[in-house]
């Protein structure tokens, strides 16, 4: 499965824990971040993961593109609701492409775990049907 990881600056030392907590399960599988927090979560673990450019510099939006074209199955978005972010509407975006393609989407740790221990229990294989399907989502 391929999975987005990605922490605004308050939540990194978070994901970072997450990731650390869930190295196991995550190894198994394609990884993806925006810059700032992939390079932090590769020093902490040394876990494979591709990097994109820093979510306010259209990091998110190129994780949003993949979600676009049915290329991500899982979104780890680990926002800070108490600070305004720069680029917010990209931050919307990619939430918004996250329902529009149906992918799980956490952002807060609490659902994180549950969906790290769903995907650990093979509760993910649906988006192998989807991996199968035409890119839209309603079939039109
Ligand atoms: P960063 O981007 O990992 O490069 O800090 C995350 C974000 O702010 O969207």
């Amino acid at each position: 499965m391929k999975i987005a990881l990605i922490a605004h600056d308050r939540q990194k030392t978070l994901i970072v824990k997450l990731a650390t907590a869930y190295q196991p399960i995550l190894a198994q599988h394609e990884l993806f971040a925006t810059g700032t927090t992939g390079q932090k979560i590769i020093d902490a673990t040394g876990l494979s993961v591709k990097r994109f450019k820093s979510g306010p510099l259209g990091g998110d939006q190129q994780i949003g593109a993949l979600i676009s074209e049915n290329k991500m199955d899982l979104v780890i978005f680990l926002r800070d609701p108490l600070t305004a972010q720069p680029h917010e509407p990209d931050v919307n975006a990619l939430i918004r492409l996250s329902d529009v393609y149906e992918v799980p989407l956490a952002t807060n740790i609490g659902t994180a775990e549950v969906l790290l221990r769903g995907l650990d229990q093979g509760l993910m294989a649906f988006r192998e049907v989807v991996h199968d399907q035409d890119s839209n989502p309603i079939n039109l």
